[in-house]
């Protein structure tokens, strides 16, 4: 059979492609993905205990993109949920991001907002030109509270120390003078209401839409006849690594469900200094379910295994541009998500950019458009 698009990857990028494609323009699609299931990294499933947990690690959806909510909504109904992130430090479960009750609690004192300003304005190490990922936490909190919070965490996330890391890395974590404790300020934080596994059934349930899953495209690849292909997975491998390999930094997920109904006290704590592991998920925390027992997860970060993190550093960022000059002459392949184009992205940036492929690919003129037609 002819298709109009080969599509490498069911994620986000993958399927709201696909999704548009075949509904909007009637394009003949096809779906490959190596993984037997659909939903990328977002995949969530009943373990075998009837608990809903993400197999790939906790996603929390957040976004301030009154389109990318409008576009997913058709295919899901949404749970109000706001995030809320534990620190152990010293003995103490602390508030991550760093505010007023994180640094009273860890050192005793009772500073206003005010006072805490102050404090931060006399611990923040001046740093003239930002670049890197210490330089963004030292310069705003000063030292201590960099070591306690970040320095250990990001060496292990990441296997570089936080000075060889870019800024954004770091950056993506405020800091506040107030009491807010809420993982994201986003407009939208939700998740959604029946998981999003069964957010991505809908999207892909087209009579224009096949999927082949359980399949590597490159074993199948030569034996496919389509016009065009859409290409989520990583772009290094797809060109062969010609440059070079990209890092990427994978994780080992070690699942696990344990017999009383809470584990604690938010659904996620995070572990900067201690363990090998960065964080404790426990997933009914998050999707609301009810349940007599509870299933939580380690995450081990580590060099080998499935790709999940491109490696924010200017020296990956200059391989990537070589890569990206490649990709960019091949008229009919098309490069997205967070593997497509090596961007450190949220979901909600991964459906932007997809709609926004989408736009160029049927020539419509703006986002709302593209979620419209
Ligand atoms: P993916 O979901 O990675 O999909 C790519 C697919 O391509 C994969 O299923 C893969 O199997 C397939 N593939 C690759 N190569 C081939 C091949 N050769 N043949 C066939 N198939 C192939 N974002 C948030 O907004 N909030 C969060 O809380 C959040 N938490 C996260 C936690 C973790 C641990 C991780 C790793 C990511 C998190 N993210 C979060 C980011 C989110 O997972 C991504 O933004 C999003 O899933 C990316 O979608 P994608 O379609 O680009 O890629
Ligand atoms: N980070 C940290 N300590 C924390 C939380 C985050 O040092 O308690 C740093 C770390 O480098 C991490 C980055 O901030 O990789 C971004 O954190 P985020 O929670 O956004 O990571 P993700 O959910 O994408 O893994």
């Amino acid at each position: 059979m002819h298709f109009d698009y080969v599509i490498v990857g069911a994620g986000f990028a993958g399927s709201v492609l696909a999704e548009r494609l075949a509904t909007q323009a009637d394009k003949k699609i096809l779906i490959i993905d190596k993984r037997p299931h659909i939903g990328g990294n977002a995949y969530d499933c009943l373990n075998e205990d009837g608990i809903l947990i993400h197999q790939y690690g906790p996603h929390i959806f957040h976004t301030n993109s009154p389109e990318v909510v409008t576009y997913l909504s058709q295919f899901t109904e949404w749970r109000p949920y706001e995030h809320r992130v534990l620190a152990s430090v010293d003995g103490q479960l602390l508030p991550i991001p760093i505010n007023l009750d994180t640094v009273n609690k860890l050192y005793g004192f009772s500073f206003t907002s005010e006072e805490l300003a102050d404090y931060f304005a006399s611990v923040g190490e001046p740093v003239k030109d930002i670049k890197t990922s210490e330089d963004v936490v030292v310069s705003q909190v000063g030292r201590d509270l960099y070591e306690k919070f970040f320095r250990g965490y990001t060496r292990k996330q990441w296997g570089v120390d936080p000075s060889e890391l870019d800024k954004m890395v770091t950056s993506r974590i405020p800091t506040r003078t107030n009491q807010d404790d809420r993982y994201f300020t986003d407009q939208f934080q939700c998740m959604p209401l029946h998981g999003y596994t069964k957010m991505f059934e809908k999207m892909v349930a087209h009579s224009n839409i096949q999927l082949m899953l359980g399949t590597d495209f490159k074993q199948v690849k030569d034996e496919l006849s389509y016009d065009e292909l859409i290409y989520t997975g990583p772009v290094d491998e797809y060109f062969d690594f010609c440059f070079g390999k990209l890092p990427y930094r994978s994780l080992r997920f070690d699942h696990q469900t344990v017999d009383v109904e809470d584990y604690q006290p938010v659904s996620v704590v995070n572990y900067p200094n201690d363990h090998a592991y960065t964080r404790i998920t426990e997933y009914k925390k998050l999707t609301g379910q009810e349940h007599p027992k509870t299933s939580i997860t380690f995450e081990y970060p580590q060099d080998e295994g499935d790709p999940y993190y491109p490696v924010p550093r200017p020296e990956n960022a200059a391989l990537y541009r070589q890569y990206k000059q490649l990709a960019d002459e091949q008229k009919s392949v098309h490069f997205v998500g967070r593997l497509g184009t090596y961007r450190y992205y949220n979901m909600d940036q991964v459906v932007a950019q997809a709609l926004t492929l989408y736009k160029k690919l049927v020539g419509a003129d703006s986002l709302q458009e593209a979620i419209n037609s």
